[in-house]
């Protein structure tokens, strides 16, 4: 694919989440709306193997725009265009195989208020979209539903997926729900952690709203 500023961040950001251990091997796969298109992370790459000219270009209809030899995008790219296509504030998915976000989705739960960094997703807990086979316009459908007002959700028996204005921000939130995970679980060993109310909750959402909690890129 042509290089752009867009293609360099995608594969920056890979980088780094295999960097902090988010994601391993090929698994795990990155969009960002460009333009009237999405630039998205191919099938089968192993992280290690990818370069700018490997990202894929697709239009809103599915269909590929740019790609070099015969790449395919993403298995998951359904969900990533649903996303970008519904939520217009939205300028980048990130989706993981992490180990605590992915531990967690096992049970089929929501992370409770336990924390009031449970608002950097935008709402009083993080959502778990059913399960559905990885691809399937009804896996996107629960996600899609599992997001509403939020930034973050987590995929049963499967993993996270973050959205964000950019790449920078959904990034920070996909390490920051991460981060939330393992705190549970260690949490849970100890027994039933207390939880914030919804007027302390609500607090923390307002206060989140009124300043950036990172730098945008
Ligand atoms: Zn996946």
């Amino acid at each position: 694919m042509i290089k752009n500023k867009k293609s360099k961040s995608l594969i920056d950001t890979v980088l780094k989440l295999q960097d902090m251990g988010l994601n391993h091997g090929a698994t795990g796969n990155c969009s960002c709306r460009d333009g009237d298109t999405y630039l998205i992370t191919p099938s089968g790459i192993e992280t290690k193997n990818l370069s700018e000219d490997k990202v894929i270009r697709m239009d809103f209809a599915g269909n590929i725009i740019d790609s070099i030899g015969n790449l395919k995008p993403s298995s998951e790219w359904r969900f990533h265009q649903d996303i970008l296509s519904q939520r217009k504030e939205v300028g980048a998915v990130i989706h993981t195989h992490s180990i605590y976000a992915s531990t967690f989705s096992l049970f089929g739960n929501e992370l409770p208020p336990f924390h009031y960094m449970i608002a950097v997703a935008g709402g009083a807990s993080v959502r778990c979209a059913p399960y559905a086979m990885f691809g399937t316009q009804e896996l996107s459908d629960n996600i899609i539903d599992a997001l509403v007002n939020r930034k973050a959700c987590l995929i049963a028996n499967h993993g996270l997926i973050a959205v964000g204005e950019n790449l920078m921000e959904a990034f920070h939130i996909a390490e920051e729900i991460e981060h939330l995970c393992h705190l549970y679980i260690e949490a849970k060993k100890i027994g039933e952690p207390n939880l914030l109310n919804k007027k302390q909750m609500s607090d923390v959402i307002k206060r989140f709203q009124t300043y950036s909690q990172w730098t945008k890129d």
